[in-house]
């Protein structure tokens, strides 16, 4: 690795401009890599000055703290390519660093069909491969093909098989496994039988059901629940066909809905939102998330998880 790459990590940088929720986090070291080889060169510098690292994709799901006592390590390799020769597919190959709304307005473009959520998803393909991000009933692994992915302690690269990324609601393999590095995602869409207006009809619904304030999006998963809970709490049978309650409703209920706390404020607009109402600082963030668990735990023993990372 070049003296030059060293020249690239630079200390004291602000991070407001690159999370969602705009918190004006100061990581101890901060690299932009564009390459795999600055990637490894990263990871080497924070092994041997024995920090944590930490990978930020669009930093549209993480809550961050004031000072981040490691290296920051931001993937800024956004290229994709949309192939669609085939006759019934159109097929992507993206670097982690691909912009969701990028890929999902080409791919729509192109003619495919299921990625058309994403348009209004201000996060990367390595993140949402990550968290099997997704929205109105479709998910980033529905068609994902393979994973490439870095091994942080080898430096050796592994294809992973769709099979092999274990998606689930709002998790993966490599949520549970932290020493992959997503590098690169091929995802293969069907074509779609007519022209389809999803795409602005999705960005209109989160235009009018979303909060417009900084936020890192929804906060908790909406939790699954026992058959028993609706004889303890009749009034949620209306939720027993979606096989969930939706976490906006039990934040609600609780009366939680514009509760502030140092700058961060629950969405009155849709209440599992946490927007940055005035200079929120991550704390604000957490102690938020805390009484939500707290007294969702209190009402309906539910234990609420979130789906927002909360880096230390
Ligand atoms: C307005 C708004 C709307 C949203 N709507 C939705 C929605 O409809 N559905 C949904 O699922 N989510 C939604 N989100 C949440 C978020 O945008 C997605 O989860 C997104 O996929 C996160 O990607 P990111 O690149 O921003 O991840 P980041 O926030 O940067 O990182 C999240 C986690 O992923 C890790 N990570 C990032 N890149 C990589 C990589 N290359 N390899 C390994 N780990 C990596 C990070 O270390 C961190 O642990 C929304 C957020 C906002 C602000």
């Amino acid at each position: 690795m070049g003296k030059d790459f060293f020249q690239k990590i630079k200390e004291g940088t602000s991070l407001k401009a690159l999370n969602t929720m705009e918190i004006d986090c100061r990581p101890r070291f901060f690299v932009e890599i564009e390459d795999e080889e600055e990637l490894k060169g990263a990871i080497e510098f924070a092994k041997r000055k024995e920090i944590p690292f930490f990978v930020l994709g669009g930093g549209s799901n993480v809550v961050l703290p004031k000072i981040y006592q490691g290296l920051v390590i931001y993937i800024d390799k956004t290229d994709f390519k949309i192939d669609s020769s085939n006759k019934d597919s159109v097929k992507v190959d993206a670097f982690s660093g691909a912009r969701l709304p990028d890929v999902a307005k080409q791919i729509t473009e192109a003619g495919g069909e299921g990625f058309e959520w994403a348009g209004g998803v201000p996060g990367t393909i390595g993140g949402a491969v990550r968290g099997n991000a997704g929205a109105f009933d479709s998910f980033v692994g529905d068609y994902t093909k393979s994973v490439e992915a870095l091994n942080i302690n080898t430096y050796k690269k592994k294809v992973f098989r769709a099979e092999e990324c274990e998606f689930n609601y709002r998790n993966s393999f490599f949520k549970k496994n932290r020493d992959y590095i997503i590098w690169r995602v091929e995802m293969e869409f069907p074509l779609a039988n007519k022209e389809s207006k999803k795409f602005n009809e999705y960005l209109d619904y989160r235009k009018k059901n979303h909060p417009e304030e900084p936020s890192a999006g929804s906060v908790f998963e909406n939790p699954r629940v026992e058959e028993g809970f609706f004889s303890s709490f009749p009034e949620m049978k209306k939720f027993k066909e979606l096989g969930f309650i939706p976490a906006r409703y039990l934040i609600e209920s609780c009366g939680l809905k514009g509760k502030v706390d140092c700058g961060a404020k629950i969405s009155e607009k849709h209440p599992n939102f946490i927007i940055n109402n005035n200079n929120a600082s991550g704390e604000g963030v957490e102690n938020l998330i805390w009484e939500v668990k707290k007294r969702v735990k209190e009402k309906y023993g539910i234990d609420m998880k979130e789906e927002v990372e909360i880096v230390k």
